[in-house]
């Protein structure tokens, strides 16, 4: 999985510039011991100018990500907006054989008329952005109750005899701090 733009185009037009749109071909990655799968209708925008000696590349999108809420452990979606832009040496600028289905049949001894495929391999800085850009916190809704921290029920879905039920689940973490520290503390 690698997102690839062919910059062949306008390699020898300074000033020349294009525009591709990529789906983000990012594998899943973990983060804070939870799984983060990119969605695949994600899609990113990016535009390329030729400089003197390199390039400058702006990329743009949406990313929406699967993964589960911290609150609750059910399942959770979000969108990340992605947006960044960096210049690139010509150095760093990946260079491939461009692809001909005749390649192989050519002769021995014969130099192919192939032009060099000049690429810019955005992957990294992509995964890069998207992990920089996923909240400290990911919930399925600011409305999420989260799990009863006495027994553990979804409190989403179903109330539960618990003393804490009505806890704020922002407050569940602070409580379990204090019940930590009293414990830890006994004398
Ligand atoms: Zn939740
Ligand atoms: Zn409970």
């Amino acid at each position: 999985m690698t997102m690839m733009i062919s910059v062949e185009s306008i390699r020898n037009e300074p000033g020349g510039q294009l525009c591709r749109t990529l789906p983000v071909e990012i594998p899943s990655f973990r983060m804070r011991g939870a799984e983060m799968e990119i969605l695949e209708d994600s899609e990113m925008a990016f535009h390329v100018y030729r400089l003197e000696g390199g390039w400058y590349l702006m990329g743009q999108g949406d990313v929406s990500i699967r993964t589960v809420c911290s609150r609750c452990l059910e399942e959770a979606e979000l969108t990340v907006p992605i947006s960044f832009s960096e210049e690139i040496p010509d150095q760093e600028v990946e260079i491939r054989p461009a692809a001909r289905e005749d390649r192989g049949l050519r002769p021995e001894g014969v130099v192919p008329d192939l032009r060099d495929d000049y690429q810019i391999d955005v992957t990294q800085r992509v995964r890069e952005e998207i992990i920089l850009a996923i909240p400290l916190k990911v919930t399925c809704g600011s409305e999420c109750r989260g799990l009863c921290p006495e027994c553990g029920t979804n409190l989403n879905r179903e109330a539960c005899e618990c003393e804490d039920t009505d806890i704020d689940p922002r407050m569940a973490e602070l409580e379990e701090l204090k019940r930590s520290l009293s414990e830890g503390g006994g004398r």
